[in-house]
């Protein structure tokens, strides 16, 4: 018998019903061109197909939020990077085909991404086969957009990033894809949109269906539903829309628990752009600033000067709220060309975050001179990311306190930040009295990938990378104890605090202040709202509530 629900992967949460609809990508090796006779002709012809390819992705960008944009940006780059056309012209002066040319250079440039041990390099790979077939499209002049049927949800083996954002998705409702991962650009893409998604789907959806139910809450699709299942199905949408209605109503609130427990609830920005789609007095400021998506691949060209003037745009938005700004967080699934170390055989034990920065003092002191300038406009904290050992927070004091020394010399007005530390390496997480850092953000995704030691880009331990796992959530209460016995303030900023069904045990825990991503504040908010902290704190494991026990009693 067939399987009527079948498992996945959940990439982008949320619910959807609908016909299904399959797309089955176009057999490009097939096509067939003619080669212009004159050499000239054919450069030509290869030089107005980029350009076509190009204007088409500028045109994608009009349109495209930050995440979208990120991804043509790189494709973009790609077409104008003389690096990868001229050998491409080269070889069609020399004879070769442009299609063919083309064709060969991209399958190289493809290859060797998708032969890469990194998640993120693979998922590159994606975007090049996608501009490989966009040019072949306007070479071989057959650039159509797939027609998706309204309320249909797709089905696709995989999907490049430019098919998805072809792809009207105020008419299609969710998408299912056979393979692809949850970290994979396609399904930033589909969470930057809120459009449903679940990936790497278990078993075959059976040939005759045309029907499912998209649960990319637990990554379940439910095929050819009986009329029973509809209807449950359609009464969980309706309470869901109807959360989600009345969550944003109330988004510019204050979060406060059931039991009078105030929570901050802080976002994490990887933009400037996304601050246009978000209201500031939703929020209690920006817990943080991801500095290496804030510039990205450009990192190293951000003078000091843009850094200072996107900085003062943060706090400027901010009007008085406290914005967090963590320095370059490199390496890992995070590489940057020119900065990050290749061929690490472990890059998450590697060269990443502070260590980087510190091997880096022509990079590092650049940001801090620009963030020390922002903060004589505002409250600016400045957070380092993958501390480890003391002295690192130490060497990052000295050099921050060097840098306005020099600006001070030279008559520019400077301020030493609050300088606080992720906690998000064991070491730190048990130990936080050796540091002396003036506040504390506990990054849960990197702490729970090496408390349970399961790699945050590997889909197939993902079910062991879990913050409640009791050891994870004891080293956040020992960090929270720790900060509310100095008086210092305790915040989180992974994905654990967005989770509502983490959230009870992160305030039992005794964390009061969290930062999610902008789409998540109103969940967040009413999640809070609808809790009791005290009454969860007898539901954590008993280690667990030794450390967080009379942490209100002590903070008043
Ligand atoms: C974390 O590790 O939880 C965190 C917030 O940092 P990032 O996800 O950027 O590593
Ligand atoms: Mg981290």
């Amino acid at each position: 018998m067939v399987e009527r629900v079948l498992s996945g992967q959940p990439a982008s949460t949320g619910l959807a019903a609908g016909p299904l609809m399959r797309l089955t990508p176009a057999p490009t090796p097939m096509r067939e061109r003619v080669k212009h006779a004159k050499i000239e002709h054919e450069v030509q012809a290869l030089r107005e197909a980029l350009s076509r390819a190009a204007h088409q992705l500028q045109t994608l960008t009009e349109h495209a939020d930050t995440a979208a944009s990120d991804v043509i940006g790189f494709q973009l780059a790609l077409i104008e990077d003389e690096t990868l056309t001229q050998p491409i012209y080269e070889a069609v002066r020399c004879g070769q085909a442009a299609d063919t040319a083309w064709a060969g250079a991209l399958d190289d440039e493809i290859e060797h991404y998708a032969a890469s041990s990194n998640e993120y390099f693979r998922a590159r790979a994606s975007d090049l086969r996608d501009l490989r077939d966009r040019v072949l499209d306007a070479l071989f002049g057959d650039d159509a957009a797939p027609m998706v049927r309204h309320g249909a949800v797709v089905v696709a083996d995989d999907l490049s990033p430019s098919a998805f954002l072809a792809i009207d998705w105020s008419s299609a409702r969710a998408i299912v894809l056979m393979r692809g991962s949850a970290s994979s650009h396609v399904a930033m893409l589909a969470r930057a949109k809120g459009v449903p998604m679940i990936v790497g789907l278990a078993g075959p959806i059976p040939e005759h269906a045309s029907e499912v139910l998209v649960d990319a809450v637990s990554g379940t699709l439910h095929v050819e539903p009986t009329e029973d299942d509809r209807r449950r199905f359609a009464a969980r949408m309706e309470g869901e829309a109807a959360r989600r209605t009345a969550a944003t109503r109330r988004i510019r609130e204050a979060a406060v628990t059931r039991d009078g427990v105030r929570v901050a609830v802080r976002i994490n920005v990887a933009s400037l752009a996304e601050l246009d789609r978000f209201d500031a007095a939703a929020c209690d400021g920006i817990g943080l600033v991801r500095t290496e998506l804030l510039f990205g691949e450009h990192f190293a060209d951000a003078d000091e000067n843009t850094q200072y003037h996107a900085y003062r745009r943060l706090l400027d938005w901010c009007a008085g709220k406290p914005v967090v700004v963590r320095t370059l967080d490199a390496g890992a699934d995070k590489p940057m060309a020119g900065i990050t170390l290749e061929h690490e055989s472990n890059p998450f034990l590697g060269m990443r975050g502070v260590r980087l920065s510190l091997a880096r003092p022509d990079l590092f002191r650049v940001q801090l001179r620009a963030l020390a300038r922002a903060a004589a406009h505002g409250d600016l904290k400045v957070m380092i990311p993958m501390v480890t050992t003391p002295r690192e927070l130490e060497a990052v004091r000295v050099m921050l306190a060097e840098e306005i020394r020099q600006l001070e010399r030279a008559g520019i007005d400077a301020r030493m930040p609050p300088l606080g530390m992720m906690v998000e390496v064991p070491a730190a997480a048990l130990a936080p009295e050796s540091f002396d850092a003036d506040f504390h953000s506990i990054g849960s995704n990197d702490l729970t990938q090496y408390v349970t030691a399961t790699g945050r880009d590997n889909a197939a331990v993902a079910s062991l990378a879990d913050p409640l796992n009791p050891a994870v959530l004891r080293l956040i209460a020992h960090v929270a104890h720790h900060g509310a016995a100095r008086g210092l303030e305790v915040s989180l900023c992974g994905d654990a605090a967005a989770d509502t069904a983490v959230l009870p045990h992160l305030l039992a825990c005794g964390l009061r202040a969290l930062s999610v991503g902008i789409a998540s504040v109103a969940r967040v908010k009413a999640a809070i709202a609808d809790l009791d902290v005290h009454a969860s704190m007898s539901a954590l494991p008993v280690d667990v509530a030794l450390f967080s026990s009379n942490h209100d009693r002590r903070i008043k």
